[in-house]
């Protein structure tokens, strides 16, 4: 079941050229057709379904610099910076609040842990500090377990999964930019070794560069032009209520649930430490980039045999410029939530926060997260593809640093200087081996 995303009008007529085109709206790619937009460069965003009807509509809503990567932190700052200021410049909804995140602690060791990241914060001046058993109660009440702790950051915020990514895209259409929907990006085609046509399901566009920020796809697309993303989707499960009033506005995360206040007055519900790993050829192909990762979330990440993998083996072929790809068979792809995991987390939530109980579920689904070996996206040229650019892999955190890392690939397409430094996230890690294991303070 597809969570509600708002509509966006889309661009009737296919240009035949543009400076850039985009493949996939969601937060990502209509971020970085909106920061390229701005600077005044022709764009064309192709989004084989809805805007935002993947991952980018189906997350939490959590805008977090807290428990990050350092990798991430500069740009997941200015991401947050550009949050603050986003309804603003667009003159549009994206249902933004700095409302904090708060992280409970189940035992005294995950405090420890805890407190070692707000140390590691300390030297990016973010606001992030330990609370105390009482000072909990503060930020989210009526809370009846004692927990050791939390880690907490009131400069962190929320936004509105339903409404971002289409509220950016008109955003791009009223700076001249085209945003087309039902139209996949098939493949492309190079002239003397550079990108110059991208084959879509209406036609070709003539371009000098291609940024692929297909979220969970973007492996299958690379793979048809001989380019290894090492890239796996787990399915994660979410739900949410009716408007209710829980009395807690903080975003908070205890032990196997967690919870979300939404722009309409419900929660947005989740478990937070069970999601499920469907097996795929890939997931033998690449066993060796990802045991690190495989290795630090077994516990977390339930590996299952289902139909998903012989539909990836039918998925998996070179497909031709003019025949329907896998992306037309499956326009949005929309996993089947598990129920029982999405109970366990409605229990645990109760448990922690009795007020809940009186929360009526309005409706539950999933979303395939794009999981790459060290949890940290590639936004980066593709060195050996003059004209392509990458810009995904962002392992279930990319909403709250999507903004941002739109504003970075704009600049490493248009070559001005980058608001951050992007070695961190070079597509070239992940064949030099420079970074193949997710941060971990343990
Ligand atoms: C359940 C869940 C909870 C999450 N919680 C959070 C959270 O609280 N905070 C946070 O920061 N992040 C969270 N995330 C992660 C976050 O949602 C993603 O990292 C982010 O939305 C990725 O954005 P994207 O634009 O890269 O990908 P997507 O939103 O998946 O968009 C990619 C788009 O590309 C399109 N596409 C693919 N191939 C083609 C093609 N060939 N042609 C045309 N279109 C194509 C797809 O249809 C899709 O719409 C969560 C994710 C999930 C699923």
């Amino acid at each position: 079941m597809s969570p509600p995303v708002d509509p966006v009008t889309p661009t009737k007529a296919l240009p035949a050229k543009a400076d850039v085109v985009v493949i996939g709206g969601g937060i990502v790619g209509v971020s970085t057709a909106y920061f390229l937009a701005k600077k005044g460069v022709s764009v064309v965003l192709c989004e084989k379904g809805r805007i935002g009807g993947e991952q980018s509509s189906r997350n939490w809503g959590y805008c977090r610099q807290q428990g990050r990567d350092p990798a991430e932190l500069p740009l997941i700052i200015e991401s947050l910076r550009i949050w603050r200021g986003l309804e603003a410049e667009i003159e549009d909804k994206v249902g933004f609040k700095q409302a904090g995140v708060a992280y409970l602690a189940s035992s005294p060791e995950e405090l420890a842990r805890f407190e070692k990241w707000a140390d590691f914060a300390k030297q990016y001046q973010l606001d992030t500090r330990l609370l105390s058993a009482e000072e909990i109660d503060d930020i989210a009440p009526g809370g009846v377990k004692k927990w050791p702790g939390a880690l907490y950051t009131a400069s962190d915020g929320r936004a509105e999964p339903s409404m971002a990514a289409p509220a950016i895209a008109r955003a791009v259409q009223r700076l001249g930019g085209a945003v087309l929907t039902d139209c996949a990006i098939r493949g492309f085609e190079t002239a003397a070794g550079n990108v110059s046509t991208v084959y879509t399901e209406r036609g070709p566009i003539e371009t000098g560069a291609l940024v692929v920020a297909g979220g969970a796809w973007s492996r299958l697309f690379l793979r048809r032009h001989g380019i290894d993303l090492p890239q796996q989707s787990v399915v994660s499960n979410v739900m949410r209520t009716k408007p209710f009033d829980g009395g807690v506005e903080t975003s908070v995360s205890g032990p196997n649930f967690s919870i979300r206040r939404r722009v309409d007055g419900g929660y947005t519900i989740a478990h937070g430490a069970a999601s499920n790993y469907d097996l795929t050829p890939d997931s033998f192909r690449m066993l060796l980039k990802f045991w690190p990762a495989f290795k630090a979330e077994h516990r977390t990440v339930l590996p299952r045999l289902t139909s998903r993998f012989f539909e990836a083996i039918r998925q998996d072929r070179k497909w031709r410029m003019d025949e329907v790809t896998p992306f037309e068979e499956k326009r949005v792809w929309d996993p089947t939530p598990s129920d029982k995991i999405l109970n366990e987390a409605q229990q645990n939530l109760i448990a922690a926060f009795p007020a809940f109980e009186k929360a009526e579920i309005e409706e539950r689904w999933g979303g395939a997260i794009d999981v790459t070996p060290d949890a940290v996206p590639s936004i980066s040229p593709v060195d050996a593809t003059p004209g392509l650019f990458v810009a995904t892999g962002f392992s279930g955190h990319g909403f709250g640093i999507g903004p941002g890392a739109g504003r970075l690939m704009a600049e490493i397409v248009t070559g001005v200087s980058p608001c951050v430094d992007p070695t961190p996230f070079q597509f070239s890690r992940f064949h030099d081996g420079s970074k193949l294991a997710p941060f971990s303070f343990d």
